[in-house]
């Protein structure tokens, strides 16, 4: 007969998820009530004004998919796109290559922009790119690169691409409520987050939201989305108005866990949080520097949330390392992926993982380990 399942107490501070709070934990084991009950619509308002209030949005149309950040993803593209379609999406790591493959089974034709791994998309990419595509449907671009730990700026190219008359799509699974993120000011049309990195609840959601000029969009489409279980327009009934439609059943101890960890980023502070992750990362990256390690990406457009860094020469053997710090010391940080494996390590702070005490642990560890 099997047993129960008792998981090891780890620290978690790879690329997410991360360390989960005991009110999120202990909200997750709350009684069950109903889907439609009056007051899981109630809790289901509750949440989707505080997804508003932390994607600094007064869309209407603000939900919760209930699947992790790449079902985010698909609802923003499989929504917009129809066969047909011209769109442009940037690469610079391993999420736009997951868009492209999106965008492509939409039936639409991706016009995508390189960059290398580590560097963000300029505005002068984006423009060379419109003088071959000059109406495309829409402009999709990752926030926060959690592959190579990056930073993309967005206002520029947000006006580039409206002036062009396009959406602007962003991926922002990996910044949402650990970096600024200003959907109504950047005039983001389709955005789409997950809840285990810098909001720290378990995987397995991922808020969205629509500006109206995306929801224009979707109201014009000659073409039914193809996805049944993310088509907005029926999802949409499920998250607003007065009468809810059955629409699929919500997994309803997830949304408990996602309502405490909302609750605990009000409490914060919004901004305060974006503070404590920039002063935690700054206090990473000084004794990561003392221990040899360096940053991959420029200092400007560092990611907070994601230090992706070099490993100290005297390293050989990155992976057996980072297998000891799990075995030996029960810290998880995450390797380097495509280009990158057994080049790069990719050290996660992102919400209750982003202190100066799971930094300390980290960095006592190594210093055993390698000194
Ligand atoms: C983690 C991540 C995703 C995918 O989220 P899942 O919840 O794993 O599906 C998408 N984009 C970025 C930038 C991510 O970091």
């Amino acid at each position: 007969m099997n047993s129960t399942f008792n998981p090891p107490k780890r620290v978690l501070m790879g690329p997410g998820p991360s360390d989960v709070h005991p009110n999120v934990l202990k909200a997750m084991s709350a009684p069950l009530i109903g889907h439609l009950d009056p007051q899981f619509i109630q809790l289901m308002d509750e949440v989707k004004v505080m997804v508003q209030d932390t994607f600094r949005t007064t869309n209407e149309l603000t939900f919760v998919v209930s699947a992790p950040g790449s079902a985010g993803m698909e609802t923003c593209l499989v929504n917009l796109l129809e066969p047909g379609d011209e769109c442009i999406i940037c690469i610079n790591g391993v999420f736009g290559s997951r868009m492209v493959t999106i965008a492509e089974r939409c039936g639409a034709t991706v016009h995508a922009i390189h960059t290398v791994w580590g560097e963000v998309t300029s505005i002068a990419q984006v423009k060379e790119v419109l003088a071959v595509c000059p109406n495309p449907k829409l402009l999709a671009i990752v926030h926060a690169e959690t592959s190579t730990g990056v930073l993309q700026p967005l206002q520029e190219i947000s006006d580039i691409i409206h002036d062009a008359g396009g959406l602007l799509v962003v991926d922002a699974v990996t910044s949402w409520c650990g970096v600024p993120l200003e959907v109504d000011q950047w005039g983001i049309d389709a955005i789409y987050s997950g809840t285990q990195k810098n909001l720290s609840a378990p995987p397995g959601l991922s808020p969205v939201s629509f500006s109206p000029r995306a929801v224009a969009v979707l109201e014009n489409r000659k073409t039914v989305v193809q996805s049944w279980f993310l088509d907005l327009n029926l999802v949409k009934n499920y998250w607003a108005g007065t009468k809810r439609a059955y629409h699929h059943t919500a997994p309803i101890s997830s949304i408990y866990a996602l309502h405490e960890a909302l609750c605990l980023v009000k409490a914060e502070g919004l901004e305060n949080r974006w503070e404590r992750h920039q002063a935690v990362h700054l206090y990473l990256q000084v004794a990561l520097e003392n221990l040899g390690f360096s940053y991959l990406v420029q200092p400007q457009y560092r990611l907070p949330n994601l230090n992706a860094v070099k490993l100290p020469k005297l390293v050989t053997d990155e992976a057996q390392l980072r297998s000891q710090l799990l075995q030996n010391y029960n810290i998880e940080v995450g390797g380097g992926l495509g280009d990158f494996e057994g080049k790069i390590w990719r050290i996660g702070l992102m919400g209750e993982s982003c202190t100066r005490l799971h930094v300390n642990q980290l960095i006592g560890a190594l210093q055993k380990i390698l000194y």
